[in-house]
């Protein structure tokens, strides 16, 4: 049923001039649950999740939280509880740790909502490490406080639907682990999220369900873990180490 989805996409089509990156993509996030795309550099990954953001103009259906999203407007998008953690992660490195976060929660902010605080404090219990470092500027964290940070800036606008756009791209293993068990718990606390990487091994670990995306089309789909067992996938994404 449609009010168990939050996220569906059906036949997905993205155009950069005259080259097609997404070649008609269909993928289903069940409300509630960690979906994951792994895929090769390259494969539109980011252009999946930036058409879905309503950040490149996109041809094909998308419906999010019950309701068709005619045209994506990422302003609308955000109100209606999407967020993106782009790659780049996007900070404001001259600002403060929390004045980021902060402007996580703008809309809220506009549209009245007073409970920006509470959100505050959900996030620094979640990251006590952005608690501890909240008056420091940006640009003087490390790469996983970083992403920490970007994560962080997201929650504060209270997402139903967390996008993550390889969250785990140039951080330690350690650092990696602490950051996708902070994923799984956000799971725990009913935030659905669709999360890109080229890290197959973690993602699929984590995840609920995955889809293989290689040159722009889906090639693979299935439960997370089948997919983890799967030869292919092992010989292809898995089977460095
Ligand atoms: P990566 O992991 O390297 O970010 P990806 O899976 O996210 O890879 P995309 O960045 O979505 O892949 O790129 C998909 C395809 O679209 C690639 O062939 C890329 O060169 C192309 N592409 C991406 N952005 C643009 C752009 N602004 N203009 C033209 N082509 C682009």
């Amino acid at each position: 049923a449609m009010n168990d989805t939050i996220l569906s996409v059906e036949n997905l089509h993205v155009r950069y001039g005259k080259v097609e990156a997404l070649h008609g993509v269909s993928i289903t996030v069940p409300a509630g649950s960690i979906v994951t795309v792994i895929g090769p550099n390259g494969a539109g990954k980011t252009t999946l999740l930036s058409a879905i953001m309503g950040l490149l103009p996109s041809q094909g259906t998308i419906h999010f939280a019950g309701a068709a999203v005619p045209v994506p407007d990422v302003e609308h998008l955000v109100q209606r509880g999407m967020a993106l953690v782009p790659e780049k992660r996007e900070l404001f490195g001259e600002m403060s740790v929390e004045d980021n976060l902060i402007l996580g929660a703008f809309q809220r902010y506009r549209k009245g909502d007073r409970s920006i605080p509470e959100t505050l404090d959900e996030v620094y219990q979640l990251f006590p490490r952005l608690k501890e470092r909240r008056n420091q500027l940006a640009t003087t964290l490390s790469g996983g406080e970083r992403q920490m940070l970007a994560v962080g800036r997201a929650l504060m606008a209270k997402p139903k639907l967390l996008m993550l756009d390889e969250p785990s791209l140039g951080l330690a293993p350690l650092i990696i682990r602490e950051i996708f068990r902070t994923i799984a718990r956000l799971r725990e606390q009913g935030v659905s999220i669709l999360l890109v990487e080229q890290n197959a091994r973690a993602a699929l670990q984590v995840a609920d369900y995955g889809y293989v995306l290689e040159t722009g089309e889906m090639t693979l789909e299935g439960p997370a873990e089948r997919l983890a067992n799967d030869p292919q996938v092992i010989e292809t994404y898995l089977g460095m180490s």
